[in-house]
């Protein structure tokens, strides 16, 4: 029986680097996907602003095309003036002349309006442009770090199925290393934990008396009944004592509480 303790102790070991792994290798890609919503959101604003400045362009070109028809315009009635022979004649096209020019100059006004704003569009999409490609560039880079450490991580993975798990499996019975490894998944990488004053220390429940024997006498492997966790036999008193997991606790505290003021250099002495 102790053996198998011993066995399960070791199977805990591995299996929880496994699910840490595992987790870990899960973890990996999150800053990708952060980036790549970013990149796609500089993409679409950058094709919403080409749209805009085609547009732009477009109305442009007609503004062109009207500021033309407006100067053939005048320059026709211009040419008219040397054959006029009335006052009236005259007078008409003077007018003609004078309303084609101020609407080729009203005309030109639209069309360096447009220019400007135009121009300042394309230099807000040749800074977008450069984001662009920089965060295009950082993905890739993401992306080859990201394949790499995980397939660093299922290597490891790999080996301790392959190597260490497979060397500890073959020697406990197929059920409860299937039991085993889903409790471990469960309950945060501790599968196996003892009795202590009729407690189980894995969920600080009180468990009846002959259960309590029987994990003593180690018949077989036992699981709490409330955590599914496998048990063992610890002497002492777990309701009537601060022990096991607590005092530990406050060893832990303890150390931090001095590795702190170490590290402030204070003398707690
Ligand atoms: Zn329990």
């Amino acid at each position: 029986m102790q053996e198998i303790f011993e066995k399960l102790q070791q199977l805990q070991t591995v299996l929880s680097r496994k699910f840490d792994i595992k987790k870990e290798i899960e973890e990996i890609p999150r800053a990708l996907s952060t980036k790549t919503e970013m990149l796609k959101r500089l993409k679409s604003s950058y094709l919403e602003k080409n749209d805009t400045y085609e547009a732009g362009q477009e109305r442009i070109k007609h503004l062109r095309h009207l500021m033309t028809e407006a100067e053939l315009l005048r320059e026709d009635s211009e040419k008219k003036m040397d054959s006029i022979t009335t006052q009236r004649e005259y007078e008409a096209l003077d007018t003609e002349i004078r309303d084609a020019a101020e609407k080729e100059q009203s005309l030109r006004k639209d069309i360096q309006r447009e220019e400007v704003v135009l121009a300042e569009l394309k230099e807000s999409m040749e800074r977008e442009e450069k984001l662009i490609q920089l965060q295009e560039a950082e993905l890739n880079e993401e992306q080859v770090r990201v394949e790499e450490e995980t397939s660093e991580r299922e290597k490891e993975l790999k080996r301790l199925v392959e190597e260490e798990e497979s060397a500890i499996v073959p020697d406990i019975d197929s059920e409860i290393v299937f039991k085993f490894e889903r409790i471990i998944s469960n309950k945060a990488g501790l599968g196996l934990v003892p009795v202590k004053g009729g407690v189980c220390t894995g969920c600080n429940m009180i468990l009846p008396a002959q259960f309590v024997n029987d994990v003593r006498t180690e018949k077989d492997v036992l699981f709490c009944p409330y955590c599914s966790r496998i048990l063992f036999y610890e002497e002492g008193e777990m309701v009537y004592e601060p022990g096991g997991d607590m005092e530990m606790n406050d060893q832990e505290n303890v150390g931090g509480l001095s590795d702190l003021a170490e590290d402030l250099g204070i003398d707690l002495d």
